[in-house]
């Protein structure tokens, strides 16, 4: 997945597009990623006769991860990722980049 937890991110299509936010939880399976006050849904309550109580919840649901798009934390831009497999003595470990300024993210 190019997108991990924590990572900053826009988004890029959908009602929430142009805001970003940070990448709480990612679902490896479905494709979305979780992002607090993205996605936001209300959904209404009945008023609870005992303690009159009631009114709207708000809940962010997860998004599909091609709606957004990670923010170089270098060029501080929206960008595509490329990935570099960089020798680690036995191991071979795969770094993301940016494709706008070639820094690399981790
Ligand atoms: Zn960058």
């Amino acid at each position: 997945m190019k997108i991990r937890k924590k990572d900053k991110v826009r988004v890029i299509s959908g009602k929430d597009k142009g805001r970003d936010g940070t990448v709480e939880k990612v679902y490896q399976k479905s494709r979305k990623v979780f992002i607090p006050g993205i996605n936001v849904f209300k959904r209404h309550l009945k008023k609870d006769p005992k303690t009159n109580q009631g009114g709207i919840v708000e809940f962010s649901r997860p998004l599909d991860i091609s709606k957004v798009m990670l923010i170089c934390p270098k060029c501080k831009k929206p960008t595509r990722l490329g990935f570099k497999i960089e020798k680690q003595k036995l191991r071979k470990k795969k770094l993301r980049y940016c494709k706008k300024c070639q820094e690399i993210i981790d």
